[in-house]
């Protein structure tokens, strides 16, 4: 059978969230109560008025035929009147936005648009594995770019060589973060504004988890740089801030001859999304964002929660402004598989080792907070028993 099966499939790394539910499957066989901290997707249902909109459209014989290739008008108008109202940008809803089948789609047909073999795309290392997933596909080079704890998860550009910031032709970043929960400032979009127009190099942004944020933290949009659409897009999901995980639906905005690319590419691959989703994901972009706020509450109280408990037990968790993750340093003495390892063996929680996101993961692990309060406290209890931390208990 192998001989039917492309290199390119061959040789893909084997995908470590399949390899962690296969394991989970067995311990619970054997009736271990596994606590999953593994799942990098909202918990939390869907919002009613969301849901509603899409049972009341499915009902329409009209909205079973095929979308227009690029979305329909509707969904990508409530795109560009979400970017207006929240972030001051002015997108064309016609040539600067595009309906995705959900971002992990759009980024990996976006690298097949724009990278030919042996072309050099910047990574964030630690950074969301499609990244580097895509690049393989693409039979791209993926070269990571350096985000160190010490500075705050944001790009070192001067860690890459000469050579590598000649030959790159993309670059990803993904702020608020995964895996590492960092958050930035306008005045990092900036900068890396600049070192891609110096260097030609094509930035795209995703913000996954634009609208999960905490307190009075908003974070920035790259469009939001001037003229950042002569060299840049942006990737946006109702995924993580709608908690629509299964629904497949996201979008790309800003410069329109790669919006135009990525649009021939799909309109030969995919026929977009299905209308019903399209028109309740608009509903919810023109939306107050009430529900996104209390989600972001309900992950709050869970982070502040666990982030204490963590504390007290002397681990190095640095207290994030967003996203549904917890970066946590490993304790001395484990590599990060080790400790995931012994985590999932000895107390039966699943965490994500650091290394899962890129060599520079090592050291860490990544916790999803979307478990209820009172996993939490079974988690922090199973915890506090586990032996060769390093802590001193008193
Ligand atoms: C979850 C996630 C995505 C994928 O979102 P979908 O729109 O559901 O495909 C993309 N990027 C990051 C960083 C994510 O965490």
């Amino acid at each position: 059978m192998n001989n039917f099966v492309s290199n390119v499939v061959k040789n893909m790394p084997a995908y470590l969230f399949s390899e962690l539910n296969r394991k989970k499957k067995a311990l619970q066989e054997k009736g271990v109560d596994v606590i999953d901290l593994g799942i990098g997707a909202p918990d939390l249902p869907t919002p009613d008025f969301i849901y509603d909109v899409l049972v009341k459209e499915a009902k329409q014989p009209a909205n079973h035929r095929y979308s227009p290739y690029s979305g329909t008008p509707e969904f990508k108008e409530a795109v560009a009147s979400f970017y207006k109202n929240y972030y001051g940008v002015d997108l064309d809803p016609n040539t600067e936005v595009l309906t995705l089948v959900g971002t992990k789609e759009g980024i990996v047909n976006l690298i097949q648009a724009v990278i030919n073999p042996g072309d050099t795309v910047l990574i964030p290392d630690p950074g969301y594995p499609v990244y580097r997933m895509g690049v393989h596909l693409a039979g791209g080079n993926a070269v990571s770019l350096p985000l160190d704890k010490k500075n705050g998860y944001i790009p070192q550009y001067e860690a890459l060589t000469k050579q590598e910031r000649e030959a790159a032709k993309l670059l990803f970043l993904n702020y608020p973060s995964n895996p590492t929960a960092a958050t930035v400032e306008l005045s990092t979009f900036t900068k890396a504004v600049d070192f891609a127009r110096n260097h030609n190099i094509l930035l795209a942004h995703d913000a996954a988890y634009d609208l999960v944020t905490f307190d009075s933290y908003q974070s920035p949009s790259v469009l939001q740089v001037p003229n950042a659409k002569d060299i840049a897009i942006e990737f946006g999901t109702l995924s993580k801030s709608y908690n629509m995980t299964g629904w497949r639906i996201g979008y790309v905005v800003g410069n329109k001859e790669i919006i135009h690319a990525l649009a021939t590419l799909k309109s030969n691959i995919d026929t977009s999304q299905f209308l019903p989703i399209q028109k309740a994901a608009a509903t919810a972009l023109r939306s107050d964002h009430r529900t996104v706020k209390e989600n972001s509450m309900i992950f709050k109280q869970r982070m502040e929660k666990l982030h204490s408990a963590l504390a007290e037990m002397g681990m190095d968790a640095h207290k994030p402004r967003g996203t549904i993750f917890l970066w946590v340093g490993v304790p001395s003495g484990f590599t990060s598989a080790e400790f995931a390892n012994k985590l999932l063996d000895e107390l039966g929680i699943i965490v994500t080792p650091g290394t899962a996101f890129g060599p520079s993961g090592e050291g860490h692990f990544r916790i999803s907070l979307s478990v209820s309060e009172e996993r939490l406290d079974e988690v922090i209890k199973r915890m506090k028993n586990l032996d060769g931390l390093g802590v001193n208990p008193s």
